[in-house]
């Protein structure tokens, strides 16, 4: 469509907006949209705005406005300190109120639009059904000055809220309720973030919106399938303030054009504000960027890289079709990017000491090995090795099931990069739960080697010295919801009914090897075996690591 509109010299900048609502903060079906708003534009050397659609006064604030404009910073910036994507492009559409107005005045001159004094459950039944056309109001014929009159007073603040709104004359019998003369403005007495009480009358979305798009010269306004049904709307309203002079791109017979894409649906999780809201608000998550919160800010802090989340918006695709997306195809997305950029580490979880009683007294050696498989580049860390080191619990068990590799009583079992060790002995306390394993090392077995005669040991461990292990918190999330849809099989439809009481388990005494003991918040890496992590941006500090997995190193979700 942009191709053929720029062949056709229809347009020769492409300008995209991206325009939500400071009603709360983003979530990734948002990613999906300034994904394709900034992507389109970069593609076909074109400019996109940042529009705030600010035009209800009675759910907005200015927290929303910041966590959006460092959102959209990070996710097409690479870095909530990036320079603005938008190239100074700001916009709110509480600067068009005057626009809006005089919009209005001159679809009432032209008597495309009428102040209508019925109720809102009147205007309701008057407006039909799918199947039955809607009544004409009494007041539709109005003259126009007098609806001129009652509009003026309106803006002077005259009347209280829901005495009076502007209408604009479709048609009451058009198939699509739409265009039954939907309402254009309303009395809305509150405050408002920008213009403070300069304004009680305030435009509806559908007025607006279209617009704003043609005040700031947006040539493809792409939003979401629910606003098909309002494109004739759209296009009326653009077509009627073709001859008011009072919006350039209209004047030339060059309005925007709005084209429809579907919504990104996630599983397992929910995407709407009015949702998120609920989860912030009854403290089922803690706060709004809570790691297991689809909002970007939520993304972001779980561990979530910018290139992750645009790899993942560019293979879910733009379409028309309905779309429910597993949470694993985001996954995968986090592994494929961290795979090669995070560097790796030894992080025991939930530690058990392991003693080797044949190692020398108070000796310590040191391993030196690569921080990344593949990127040399990378460099290399040193990793002291001792005779008491913590193992993951996990990797002992008493009564192994059959294929069981990892360490048994009396088995063996190769501590990577160092030694092969036998357990000899099983410690526990008085609970009967083990507190340590007691080994012995097979000095012959260094770095990888199998001596001759002996048979090869199929597990491999990590683990890291208890001298030098630096104690830290590690955070692990699982999904926030136990059903793919949460609240649809519930009769009232509740989707907190679905939450997951275990989407997060705090291990506080967690170790990780004394390499990344002064690490900043923020960094990434892989845990060999336990997953990818990333120092927690808001608890995490050099001293006291507060560590949350982003995600496990395979899909083991599978079902
Ligand atoms: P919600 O329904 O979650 O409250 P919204 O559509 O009201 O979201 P806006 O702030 O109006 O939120 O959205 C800004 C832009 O993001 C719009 O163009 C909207 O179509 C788009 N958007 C919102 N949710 C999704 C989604 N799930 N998938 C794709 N685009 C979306
Ligand atoms: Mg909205
Ligand atoms: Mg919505």
């Amino acid at each position: 469509m942009i191709e053929r509109d720029l062949a056709e010299k229809k347009h020769s900048l492409v300008r995209t907006r991206f325009p939500p609502e400071p009603n709360g903060y983003l979530h990734i079906g948002h990613a999906k949209s300034i994904c394709l708003n900034f992507g389109v534009a970069k593609e076909y050397g074109g400019r996109t705005n940042m529009r705030f659609d600010d035009t209800n006064p009675v759910k907005e604030d200015e927290e929303y406005v910041r966590s959006i404009l460092k959102d959209v910073r990070w996710l097409v910036g690479g870095s909530v300190d990036s320079a603005d994507p938008w190239d100074g492009n700001t916009r709110y559409a509480s600067d068009y109120f005057e626009t809006f107005y005089e919009a209005a005045i001159h679809l009432i001159k032209k008597g495309k639009a009428y102040v209508e004094e019925l109720t809102a459950e009147e205007i309701r039944q008057y407006r039909g059904t799918l199947t039955e056309p809607g009544k004409e109001s009494p007041f539709r014929n109005r003259p126009v000055e007098e609806s001129l009159d009652l509009f003026t007073r309106m803006r002077n603040g005259e009347f209280e809220d829901g005495k009076y709104v502007v209408r604009a004359k479709i048609d009451m019998a058009s198939p699509n309720i739409n265009m039954r003369d939907p309402t254009l403005y309303r009395i809305r007495k509150a405050t408002h973030v920008m213009t403070g009480d300069k304004w009680c009358i305030y435009p509806m979305y559908d007025f607006a919106h279209c617009i704003s798009d043609a005040v700031e010269g947006i040539t493809h306004s792409l939003c979401t399938l629910e606003f098909e049904d309002h494109r004739p709307l759209y296009d009326w309203v653009l077509d009627e303030l073709r001859d008011s002079g009072l919006i350039e791109c209209l004047s030339k017979g060059v309005p925007p054009q709005q084209t429809e894409f579907s919504r990104l649906n996630l599983q397992y999780t929910v995407l709407s504000k009015r949702k998120l809201i609920q989860l912030v608000e009854g403290k089922h998550v803690h706060g709004w960027s809570d790691p297991r919160m689809p909002t970007i800010s939520g993304i972001r802090r779980r561990g979530y890289t910018p290139e992750a989340l645009r790899l993942f918006c560019e293979r879910i695709g733009i379409s028309k079709a309905d779309n429910n997306i597993d949470m694993s195809v985001l996954e995968d997305c986090a592994r494929e990017v961290l795979e090669d950029d995070a560097p790796r580490v030894f992080g025991v979880l939930d530690p058990v000491k392991l003693t080797i009683t044949n190692w020398p007294e108070g000796k310590v050696e040191m391993f030196e090995v690569d921080s990344h498989p593949k990127r040399p580049e990378l460099g290399i860390r040193q990793l002291p090795f001792s005779g008491s080191l913590y193992i993951e619990r996990e990797d002992f068990n008493e009564n192994p099931p059959k294929g069981y590799f990892r360490l048994t009583p009396g088995g063996d079992v190769r501590l990577r990069f160092a030694y092969v060790v036998t357990c000899n002995e099983v410690v526990k306390d008085k609970e009967g739960k083990v507190v340590e394993l007691r080994c012995t090392y097979n000095p012959d077995t260094r770095a990888g080697a199998t001596p001759e005669g002996m048979k090869k040991v199929k597990g491999i461990i990590h683990w890291v010295s208890q001298e030098s292990a630096i104690p830290c918190e590690v955070r692990v999330y699982d999904r926030l919801f136990n059903a793919a849809a949460p609240g649809k099989e519930h009769e009232d439809g509740d989707f907190l009914k679905d939450l997951n009481p275990d989407s997060l388990k705090i291990m506080k005494g967690a170790f990780v090897e004394p390499s990344v003991k002064d690490c900043e918040a923020g960094k990434h890496f892989q845990f060999e075996r336990m997953g990818y992590f990333v120092t927690d941006t808001e608890d995490s500090k050099p001293g006291s690591l507060v560590f949350n997995r982003v995600v496990t190193l395979r899909d083991n979700w599978a079902s």
